[in-house]
């Protein structure tokens, strides 16, 4: 058994090895290449791609999973090697449940949508999209149909980004979300603090931004011997291997918490790609536990740490370094204030971390109508502004401000917007239960000490990579169950102090 063992390890190491590559090709095209080669890029990429899905569902995969899959249980449902069939075979069920006919039609579909939906918001235009994402839904059911048979559409598509989660243990989760925001976004409307974020907006030298950045992720403990920072239209995080992980970031020459808070963000990511064990490598354990847990690991040292109080009284010297003469008249109070400005806002990316999971809400309530079918294409401006009126009280003066703004659904990814409100509450999981292991976190935070924070989750989420359902990981390593209680009492008690309610 040992040797078919080996033999499937061969073989996935090949097609892992092949799916790096692509990533490389996929990094370049993002961050170095020029716009004349994007025709033959997507040519060398579509046959990678091809190559890879071909290995991926080899028959011969699925034989050796059946044979060696009681011999891997036996040793233990937390063996290296269940754990490792386990998530291969998730893989490769999925991946060969689907008719190569239907994935290439999907993929041209995506394509064509995400061109038009470019187009559209270039021009506020949605009913030139309108036509390419009733396309995308229709592909999105027949996609949840041949996966899983007969079992809600919902379900199934929520599960190829949180492994494990059903749309009845969802629900309920943001509506508590929701319900605990609603009063702290009423009363900071009502407040009359005084609470200005203009000292993050002027002119900021963008070499002098991306030094910062630099700096920044360098102390978190991004290890640079693996792994670059770059910059990009859109910051993102991919990796080669275990020790090639790459970051990018984004400036905005008059606005700068853009830069540091991508940073921080994709930083995040970066070190959860970074700690999986050596022994992950070119594993089907090597990507993480699901997109939920990830966005934990970015939102905690974006948020949790990087606009806590502690931390600003850290970065404050260094911002007056990086920008001469730009912080003198700013204390770390007003930094942490600035940084932490909420109010009612049209675009998700921009959102404070209050208001950001109601644009999630949002998203959710639209997308599950789309999929049912109780909400149609063409009325779903209208039902987006409906709902940015009854959540913000405010409505969009047009559609590329409104339901236009996001790629996702261009991409036919439907069930994905919710990893962005799971990542929220469980980072607010793993705050609490690392406050609880380590009572002077602040104290650590405003020294740069962040070496303990990253051991604390190298020992308790990173080591075990894809080991572990997202529910099961967060059990071992605070105790819970998945709870949004946490996260709202985060945020009232950071906001009460803000705005003073
Ligand atoms: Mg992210």
């Amino acid at each position: 058994m040992e040797n078919k063992f080996a033999e499937l390890r061969k073989r996935y190491e090949e097609t892992a090895a092949l799916g790096s590559a692509r990533a490389v090709l996929a990094w370049d095209q993002r961050v170095t290449m020029p716009p004349g080669g994007a025709p033959g890029r997507a040519r060398s990429m579509s046959a990678l791609a091809r190559v890879v899905h071909g290995k991926a569902t080899d028959p011969e995969v699925g034989r050796l999973i059946g044979e060696t899959w009681d011999w891997a249980q036996a040793k233990g449902p937390d063996s290296f090697e269940a754990a490792y069939l386990r998530v291969l075979k998730r893989d490769y069920d999925r991946a060969t449940r689907l008719p190569s006919d239907f994935v290439a039609e999907m993929s041209a579909a995506a394509s064509a949508a995400m061109a038009a939906w470019e187009a559209a918001k270039k021009n506020s235009d949605f009913p030139s999209f309108a036509p390419h994402l009733e396309k995308m839904v229709g592909f999105n059911r027949r996609q949840a149909e041949f996966l899983a048979p007969g079992e809600p559409a919902y379900d199934t598509l929520l599960d190829l980004y949180e492994p494990g989660m059903r749309r009845a243990e969802l629900e309920p989760l943001l509506g508590e979300l929701a319900e605990g925001m609603k009063p702290v976004i009423k009363a900071i409307s009502e407040s009359s603090a005084a609470v200005s974020d203009d000292t993050l907006k002027g002119d900021f030298d963008e070499k002098a931004q991306l030094a910062l950045a630099d700096e920044l992720v360098r102390e978190l403990g991004f290890d640079f011997t693996k792994g670059r920072q770059d910059r990009s239209v859109h910051p993102f995080t991919t990796g080669f291997s275990l020790s090639d992980i790459r970051i990018t970031t984004w400036t905005m020459r008059d606005w700068l918490p853009a830069c540091v808070y991508a940073s921080l963000h994709e930083c995040g990511h970066a070190l959860y790609a970074m700690g999986a064990p050596a022994g992950f490598e070119f594993t089907p354990l090597a990507g993480g536990a699901g997109l939920g847990v990830h966005e934990s690991q970015s939102r905690f040292w974006e948020n949790f740490v990087g606009r806590s109080r502690p931390f600003c009284e850290w970065l404050l010297p260094r911002l007056r370094r990086h920008f001469p003469g730009k912080f003198d008249k700013t204390g770390p109070e007003e930094l942490y204030r600035a940084v932490n400005k909420s109010g009612p806002s049209f675009i998700r990316v921009e959102a404070d971390e209050v208001t950001y999971d109601m644009h999630i809400a949002l998203r959710f309530r639209l997308e599950t109508a789309l999929l049912d079918g109780s909400l149609k294409v063409k009325d779903l401006p209208e039902a987006w502004n409906a709902g940015m009126k009854e959540l913000f009280g405010i409505v969009p003066k047009n559609d590329a401000e409104g339901v236009l703004q996001d790629v996702h659904w261009s991409q036919g990814t439907i069930g994905y917007f919710p990893t962005y409100s799971l990542g929220n509450l469980m980072a607010a999981q793993l705050n609490e239960a690392m406050r609880a292991d380590m009572p002077d976190m602040d104290g650590l935070i405003a020294r740069g000490e962040f070496a303990p924070l990253l051991g604390w989750l190298r020992e308790k989420i990173h080591v075990h990579g894809a080991r572990y359902f997202p529910a099961d990981l967060l059990r071992r390593a605070t105790g819970k169950e998945r709870d949004a209680a946490p996260f709202v009492r985060y945020i009232k008690e950071k906001y009460s102090g803000i705005y003073g309610f």
